[in-house]
C-alpha cells in the first residue's frame, strides 16, 4: 500500500509498506478520507524527535477492512472515525481518568508518534470496539473526520476552561482548534466571546461559530483591551489554541483571579513556556492552568458526531483546500507553510 511518511527530520515523501493486519482486538480501516494537521508540521520539524519512515497523519475517517477474532462491535464494510488518541483503556492513567495518558504522558497519541498513521492506503487501530465510532448515515465523511482531532480538541478546551453560564472567555488564535473551542465555548453557554487572531477570515470564521468580538494582536494590545472589556478584571476563562509562549503569557495575563486558563496548543519550539509573574499574581492569585490532549475513544467520538448529526456545529467552512492523496507533497507543503489562507486541507482516497 501507498503511504505518506516522514523520511527524516525536515523530509516527507511516499513510501510503499504492507497492509497491516489486526491483533485480537484491533481492526484495519481501508481510508477514505483524512485531514492534515498542524501536529504533522512540528512533527516533521523535529518537535518529537527523529521519526525515520513514520507514516504521518492521524485524523482520518474509513471503512472496516479487517478485524481480530475478539472484536464484537464492529465488522468488514462499517463506516468509521478514530479518535486521533486511540487509548490503552486498561491502562492505570485510563482508569484514573486520564485515558489520553495512557501508558505515560501523552502515551494515547500513537498515531504518527510510536507508530506508523493515517496518511496510508491503510491503517491499524489499536482495541478497536473503545477506540472507533460508527459514522451515522446522514454525516458524511467529510464532515465526519473532523471529530477525529479538531472537534474533540477545541471542544476539551473549552471543557476544561470552567466556563461560568453567561461567563467571559478568550481565545487565543483561530486555527481549527481555536475556532472549534470558540464553539464549544458558546455550546457551555458563554455570555462573552472574545476571540484574537491577526489573520481576518479566521476572524469571520470565529464570529460564525460564535465570537462576539475579534480583536486583532498586530493592530492592539489585546491584554489591555480585554482587561479594559471586562470591568478592569480580566475573563473569567481563556483558551490558549496555538502553542506559543507569547500566546501562553496573553491567556494567563487576561484570565481574572480565580479564573481558569485552559491550554490546548501544542508547545512545539522552545525549551520554556514563561509565565507573567505579576500578571499571574506572583503565584497567588488562583488562577488555575489546565492542560489537555485531545480525547479519544468511541463514545467521545459518538458524542461529537451527535453534534455533527444535530448540526450544532459545521465544520465544513474550515476546509479551505481538497487534494487527492497522490497530491499530499503538494498539500503537505500548504499546510507546513500556510499558503493560500489554508486552514485544513482535506485529502481524499
Ligand atoms: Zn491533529
Amino acid at each position: 500500500m501507498k503511504t505518506f511518511v516522514m523520511n527524516a527530520i525536515d523530509k516527507v515523501g511516499f513510501m510503499d509498506k504492507p497492509i497491516p493486519k489486526p491483533g485480537p482486538n484491533d481492526a484495519i480501516i481501508k481510508t477514505t478520507m483524512a485531514l492534515i494537521c498542524t501536529s504533522d508540521s512540528h512533527t516533521v520539524h523535529g518537535a518529537i524527535g527523529p521519526r525515520e519512515n513514520l507514516t504521518l497523519g492521524h485524523e482520518a475517517v474509513g471503512i472496516v477492512h479487517e478485524v481480530g477474532p475478539e472484536v464484537r462491535k464492529l465488522k468488514r464494510g462499517d463506516r468509521v472515525v478514530s479518535g486521533a488518541i486511540t487509548p490503552d483503556w486498561g491502562d492505570t492513567f485510563s482508569q484514573a481518568g486520564h485515558s489520553s495518558q495512557s501508558g505515560g504522558a501523552l502515551g494515547g497519541w500513537k498515531f504518527a508518534n510510536i507508530k506508523d498513521g493515517v496518511f496510508a492506503e491503510y491503517f491499524h487501530v489499536n482495541e478497536a470496539d473503545a477506540n472507533l465510532a460508527k459514522i451515522p448515515a446522514h454525516v458524511s465523511d467529510d464532515v465526519a473526520v473532523y471529530c477525529a482531532d479538531m472537534l474533540s480538541t477545541g471542544l476539551v478546551g473549552a471543557e476544561a476552561a470552567n466556563i461560568p453560564i453567561g461567563g467571559s472567555v478568550a481565545i487565543f488564535a483561530l486555527g481549527p482548534v481555536g475556532l472549534m473551542a470558540v464553539a464549544g465555548t458558546r455550546l457551555r453557554g458563554a455570555g462573552k466571546i472574545i476571540a484574537v487572531d491577526s489573520v481576518a477570515k479566521r476572524c469571520e470564521l470565529a464570529k460564525f461559530y460564535g465570537a462576539d468580538v475579534t480583536l486583532d494582536p498586530s493592530k492592539e494590545d489585546v491584554v489591555a483591551r480585554i482587561i479594559a472589556m471586562t470591568g478592569g478584571y480580566g475573563v473569567d476563562s481563556a483558551i490558549e489554541a496555538l502553542g506559543a509562549d507569547e500566546t501562553f503569557q496573553n491567556a494567563v495575563a487576561v484570565t481574572r483571579p480565580g479564573g481558569t486558563i485552559s491550554n490546548v496548543g501544542y508547545h512545539g519550539k522552545g525549551e520554556f513556556v514563561h509565565l507573567p509573574r505579576l500578571a499571574w499574581g506572583v503565584g497567588m492569585a488562583e488562577k488555575v492552568i489546565t492542560t489537555s490532549l485531545c480525547p479519544g475513544g468511541s463514545l467521545r467520538m459518538e458524542r461529537m458526531l451527535q453534534l455533527l448529526e444535530s448540526k450544532r456545529i459545521d465544520p465544513t467552512p474550515m476546509t479551505t483546500h481538497r487534494f487527492k492523496f497522490s497530491e499530499m507533497e503538494r498539500a503537505f507543503e500548504v499546510m507546513d507553510k500556510k499558503l493560500d489562507g489554508v486552514i485544513k486541507p482535506l485529502i481524499i482516497f
